[in-house]
């Protein structure tokens, strides 16, 4: 086994492997961005190596600064955790020409399966069941159309370059095609430098199922059952299980046959996911599950396999890489509970998932459940990277079992000042379509208003933050406030008061306040929090003008460079504050760029389809009040 490895990633995941490598006795080498010197996983290693500045492709994307950082660092290995770097031939063999162990699979392996179109040949080429599509050298439209004809409406045009779930396009009918067909191919020129694209039949009220499969130099190849990631906003995962709800032994044997058939096509070594599609509106059926994909890497929801098969993915990445062969044979591989993930992010359900950035001032996550983070309280979530905060992973001898110990997992979750999914990760967990397995990718997107919004807090939490509030006032004599006037100190205060929470007022019943509430003090508010929500109370409104002066002068910049995707404001309109004026797309992120208080949108500058710099004006709210 080699002695040190570095990890060419950051976050959460840099932080899993250091965990693995730190047991087994390996020495830790963090990379980071200027954005991230002082980050969790920077501390968690037991040396750092400086890469670059804070945009990914100056640092985390960067091949020479990371084999420079392995080679200075005296690291003997190179991990590239999943995004970035991980699915690039060209990074594995800049590893391997620096005479430093690759830990992942051959550069050849990742490029057979890096391009869809050609990872689809092959694929049928071994016999594996492809999504019924078309793909080819001749893109041109009218050959295109005529495929798509063949395939019948719905189609889906993907780019071959794409991944994280970018460069997808459903079309619905022939007249639709040349314009989604352009579109298409724009988008994935821009975002992965290569306008080819396939199709493939849309299959309605799909689920998506994929195989863990592991693979060593000595032409061992095993999988580890399935995963289920159906549940998936924009067509990217929001909460994975494993093993698939309804899932048969016989329809099991076929999907890893077919996913062993598959990496054995490409001689695959380490760990690798193919991924399926299944048209499951009859159940499960082996002669309705198409191979879609294989990734070659890790997979953001390896932990889930990991819980049922009590198997240490990296450890195994580790083993293979150093020339060990594969730990256990495919006979001693068993299936044991269930386990469902949800990926915990910074970001506003309520206003489209916009991202949350800025310093985690507080951060709780809940006990009894595996915990993958990335930052810890008093980190920052910034705008460069994505805005995962952690993974909560919760197991149990069934289905019902775990999902249940997620959701309260998930609603027990408490961030300040930034705002989470919690709340509808744990509403996702509770939908009694969930639990009884009716789910399709459309699950989401079908229930996204009512999932997105976080109910009002309950009865009990407004009467516990009010009560809080006049103990507050009444230990702070010095500043009396109003509305809480007339509770005395030592007399337990009754009746009902008004208090604002999140600004908007509400009546409080003090008769019924409980004796205890986990409360934060937020300086002029007191946070509580409930059912992954955080609810901010102040005994008084809040100071609109205040606010506006803190904002400054209304002017708004692009905190980052990227594309601006939306302006939902046109000149002249009213806003209040916290609409939102422009997103921007940049990674694979949009980011909503906010009102900071309310007022009239003024010099709007930039439109739909700008690129735009960090730092541009882009438009200005002007107060009414001032
Ligand atoms: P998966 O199917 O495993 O979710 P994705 O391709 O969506 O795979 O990406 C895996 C993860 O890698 C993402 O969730 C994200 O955390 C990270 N990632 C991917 N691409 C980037 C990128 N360009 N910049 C930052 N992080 C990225
Ligand atoms: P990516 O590389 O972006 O992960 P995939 O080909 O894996 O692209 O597709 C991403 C998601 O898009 C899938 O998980 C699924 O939800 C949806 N999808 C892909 N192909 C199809 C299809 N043929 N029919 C219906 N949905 C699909
Ligand atoms: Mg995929």
């Amino acid at each position: 086994m080699f002695r040190s490895v570095l990890v060419a990633n950051r976050g959460e995941i840099a932080r899993r492997i250091f965990r693995t490598a730190r047991r087994l006795g390996i020495e830790t080498v963090a990379v980071a961005s200027d954005a991230d010197l002082e980050a969790a996983h920077v501390r968690d290693a037991d040396r750092a190596v400086r890469i670059g500045p804070a945009p990914a492709a100056e640092s985390y994307l960067s091949i020479p600064d990371l084999v420079a950082a392995a080679l200075e660092s005296g690291a003997e290995a190179v991990h590239p955790g999943y995004g970035f770097l991980s699915e690039t031939a060209a990074f594995a063999e800049a590893v391997q020409a620096a005479g430093l162990i690759w830990i992942g699979p051959s550069p050849a392996a990742i490029r057979a399966m890096g391009l869809k179109d050609s990872a689809r040949e092959r694929m049928i080429a071994a016999g594996v069941p492809v999504t019924p599509g078309w793909q080819g050298d001749d893109g041109s439209e009218a050959t295109l159309l005529t495929a798509a004809r063949d395939l019948g409406w719905p189609v889906l045009i993907k780019a071959a370059a794409g991944g994280g779930g970018r460069g997808i396009r459903r079309v619905d009918n022939g007249a639709d095609f040349p314009a989604a067909l352009a579109a298409c191919r724009r988008e994935a020129q821009a975002a992965f430098g290569d306008d080819r694209v396939l199709l493939e039949r849309c299959i309605e009220a799909p689920r998506h199922i994929e195989v863990q499969v592991f693979g060593d130099a000595h032409g061992g190849l095993v999988h580890l059952f399935e995963r289920d990631c159906t549940l998936q906003r924009r067509r990217q995962k929001v909460i994975e299980e494993a093993p698939a709800p309804g899932m048969t032994a016989e329809v099991r044997e076929a999907v890893c046959a077919a996913a062993l058939a598959a990496a054995r096509a490409v001689d695959y070594v380490g760990a690798g996911t193919v991924e399926f599609i299944a048209d499951a509106r009859d159940g499960l059926r082996s002669d309705r599950i198409w191979f879609m994909e294989m990734n070659t890497r890790l997979q953001v929801e390896h932990p889930v396999t990991e819980a049922v098969t009590g198997v240490d993915l990296v450890e195994w990445q580790f083993r293979v890489a150093a020339g060990e062969p594969l730990p256990l044979s495919q006979d001693r591989i068993a299936l044991n509970g269930w386990a469902v993930e949800a990926r915990l992010c910074a970001e506003i359900p309520e206003r489209g998932f916009i991202p949350s950035t800025g310093r985690l001032e507080h951060l709780a996550l809940p006990e009894g459940v595996r915990i993958d983070s990335g930052v810890e309280a008093g980190d920052e979530v910034g705008p460069h990277y994505d805005s995962l905060i952690a993974k909560l992973i919760a197991w149990a001898p069934t289905r019902e079992g775990a999902t249940e110990s997620l959701a309260e997992a998930c609603a027990g979750v408490e961030t300040w000042p930034l705002k989470t999914n919690a709340g509808f990760l744990a509403r996702c967990l509770d939908d009694s379509d969930f639990l009884a397995g009716r789910i399709d990718t459309g699950f989401i997107e079908a229930r996204l208003a009512q999932l997105a919004t976080a109910p009002a807090p309950s009865q009990a939490l407004v009467s516990a933050a009010a009560a809080a509030l006049a103990a507050l006032s009444a230990e702070d004599a010095s500043a009396p406030s109003r509305d809480l006037a007339g509770f005395r100190l030592n007399a337990p205060p009754r009746g009902r008061v008004r208090v604002w929470c999140d600004g908007e007022p509400l009546w409080a019943d003090l008769d019924s306040a409980p004796d205890e509430a986990d409360l934060l003090d937020a300086g002029g508010s007191l946070v509580l929090f409930e059912g992954g929500s955080a609810f901010a109370f102040a005994a008084s409104p809040p100071d609109r003008e205040g606010g506006a002066a803190a904002a400054g002068d209304g002017s708004v910049s692009a905190p980052l460079p990227g594309k601006v995707v939306a302006v939902p404001v046109a000149e002249g309109a009213r806003v209040a504050r916290g609409d939102v004026l422009v997103v921007i797309e940049a990674m694979k992120m949009e980011h909503g760029l906010i009102a900071p208080f309310d007022g009239v949108v003024e010099g709007l500058s930039t439109a739909v389809g700008d690129q735009v710099r960090e730092g541009e004006a882009l438009v200005r709210v002007r107060s009414e009040t001032q």
